[in-house]
């Protein structure tokens, strides 16, 4: 056209550079620069047409400084050109900006459109700036904005991601028909605030449902520590020949590490290769993870030796994956590797590895690497490091270096080093430092039943039923009940679940009268009930029969039952597991020749010939 001398004017500039805008991918960029120049060669430069097409442009090839650039200059600014900018903000991840923008803009006087009201409510989802989003909405009622079912989702949307779930059910309700998008935001919203049956009932009312929809379900569930469910509802979806996402291969995976069921990590697994998810990062990441928190040492071994592209994750939950089994020693190694290879440690990879030297009794290497980290590595320790070097010296009797450690800290002590110190004192029966880490602690969090957990432990192991009988009665005031302990067994890929003093199993009499034979066997060879962890002051027999029923014996007791002679049982449990549990496996696995992987709160315990992999140091 130009070489035709036809003359080119302000009115072609914007048209021309609205189709560079589309083309950014062929060449569009150039042909852009080549207007803009030609723009101020004619003179046209300031023409709010040609300066709005100019940012579309630079915005849609990603070029920030020159479209803001532009945009700055505008003398005039109108609803166009801002819709321009602040969506280019939005795209690029700038919600904070976009959010100030439109500040800017509407005290510049323009009134913002219904696709600037819906870019504005998603960045303060993004944000979780509750203040704006409601400013947005009164602004909308006010100034009598029809709310389209767009609207309508996107303010949904942002109630529910600033935890404002009460006017963004409101909302929802009034909606006819109800959209994909705002109930995923519902389901969503919910799930974070665990409010899992609310979200189950507005996802089963639903009759189209699309994957996201399905994901949402189903990593609500793995996040609030409901993984049968996650993987039943996975099955469902899968039944309706919808193929998983990355995103939802995540949540399914994190529900098997959850569930410590090894058969169903290794079938979820399958179907990962299987749908062409093999060399995904974070897939690999979280399977390492898995097969960590299963039990098997091995599985994740492979996984990330097979990886060809190994970050600082898979590194960390390699480590940690050691740590958590007693390795200790062999997450040092790995870490040596991975500093060879160049990888630098973050702030997790260092919580993994102190809590690998806690929980295998490495105090001079931990001490190390503490140092280390802080001196080589320039990370500050943060809470979660202060209170695993509180754990290890604690676990090492070091209690009054701890607590010179907890005096030296930068910030005042939080319930996670008070826990800790917490917890050594039970482990030593230390009453009286026991009583001040308790009292903190519940000066920080009233609400914290490990706290009086540990606390009426400490009393019943010094015999001091008073003070015992006084806790509860705090807990019972407070309304504060102590989680019951709950164990799992996989047996031939089915679960069964069993509470503790549990009856409803449908072999119950049958488990029951295999445990009493069990006692009988185990106190043949010396085993007697160590009832120190029974928070109640009840007459011998009672505390006897009261350890006797805890969750992992009754797992036990089905586990020696039900499955194959000689095969590896594995149990999972809730919370930690007490002394006399402890003994009882580690005495059962010799007694009875099997190899025993408990996997409790904290840790795992690999039982075989009478001895634990934690050398009873957990
Ligand atoms: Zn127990
Ligand atoms: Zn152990």
């Amino acid at each position: 056209m130009r070489r035709a001398d036809v003359s080119v004017d302000c009115f072609i500039l914007p048209t021309l550079l609205r189709v560079s805008a589309k083309a950014v991918d062929c060449g569009g960029i150039a042909v852009g620069r080549e207007a803009h120049g030609l723009a101020i060669k004619l003179g046209f430069e300031s023409d709010p047409f040609v300066q709005t097409a100019l940012a579309g442009v630079y915005a849609a090839g990603g070029l920030f400084e020159d479209a803001r650039m532009v945009f700055e200059r505008m003398l005039y600014r109108d609803v166009v050109a801002w819709k321009v900018i602040l969506d280019f903000y939005y795209q690029a991840g700038k919600y904070n900006e976009t959010v100030k923008l439109f500040e800017d803009m509407k005290s510049s006087g323009v009134s913002p459109d219904n696709v600037i009201i819906s870019t504005i409510l998603a960045a303060c989802r993004h944000t979780g700036n509750l203040t704006i989003g409601k400013a947005i909405h009164s602004y909308i009622v006010k100034s009598n904005v029809s709310i389209d079912n767009h609207i309508r989702s996107a303010l949904i949307a942002m109630y529910c991601s600033c935890h404002s779930l009460k006017t963004a059910y409101k909302l929802y309700k009034e909606m006819h028909p109800k959209n994909l998008v705002a109930s995923t935001a519902m389901v969503f919203g919910y799930s974070k605030m665990g409010k899992m049956e609310i979200a189950r009932s507005i996802f089963n009312k639903i009759l189209h449902k699309d994957l996201v929809l399905w994901t949402a379900m189903i990593s609500g569930y793995a996040e609030s520590e409901q993984p049968s469910e996650a993987l039943e509802l996975f099955n469902q979806m899968l039944a309706m020949e919808l193929r998983p996402d990355k995103i939802t291969f995540l949540s399914v995976i994190s529900a098997c590490a959850h569930l410590g069921a090894l058969d169903k990590a290794k079938w979820i697994h399958l179907f990962v290769d299987s749908n062409g998810f093999s060399d995904v990062l974070s897939i690999n990441n979280a399977l390492i993870d898995m097969y960590a928190k299963c039990g098997s040492l091995s599985m994740a071994q492979t996984v990330f030796d097979k990886m060809q592209v190994k970050n600082v994750i898979s590194w960390t939950s390699m480590m940690t994956g050691f740590g958590m089994h007693g390795e200790g020693s062999r997450a040092l190694e790995l870490f040596e590797e991975m500093n060879a290879t160049g990888v630098e440690p973050n702030a997790v990879t260092f919580v993994g590895l102190l809590y690998a030297c806690s929980h295998s009794g490495l105090v001079d290497e931990g001490r190390r690497l503490f140092k280390a980290m802080v001196h080589v590595h320039k990370i500050e320790p943060k809470h979660e490091h202060y209170g695993c070097m509180v754990d290890l010296l604690g676990r090492a009797k070091l209690v009054q270096e701890a607590i010179e450690l907890i005096d030296s800290m930068p910030f005042p002590p939080n319930v996670v080093e008070w826990g800790s110190l917490l917890g050594a004192c039970q482990n030593h029966g230390d009453v009286g430092l026991g009583e001040l880490a308790a009292k903190r602690l519940l000066e920080l969090d009233p609400d914290h039943d490990g706290a009086y957990v540990l606390l009426s432990n400490i009393y019943a192991k010094a015999n001091q039923w008073e003070k015992v009988d006084e806790v509860r009665k705090l807990m019972k005031g407070r309304d504060i009940s102590k989680e019951r302990g709950r164990s799992w067994i996989e047996i031939d890929g089915e679960l069964h679940e069993f509470l503790v003093g549990d009856e409803s199993h449908p072999k119950s009499n049958e488990i029951h009268k295999k445990l009493h034979e069990m006692v009988k066997e185990l106190e043949a060879t010396g085993y007697s009930p160590d009832v120190g962890s029974v928070l109640v002051n009840l007459e011998e027999d009672e505390r006897r029969a009261a350890v006797l029923f805890h969750s992992e014996k009754i797992a036990l007791a089905f586990g020696l039952l039900v499955s194959t002679p000689g095969s590896c049982i594995r149990i999972t449990k809730n919370l930690r597991t007490c002394k006399d549990c402890h003994s009882f496996v580690m005495l059962a696995s010799r007694i009875f020749g099997r190899e025993i992987v408990l996997r409790d709160r904290t840790r795992f315990h690999h039982f075989k010939d009478g001895h634990c992999s934690c050398n009873n140091f957990w």
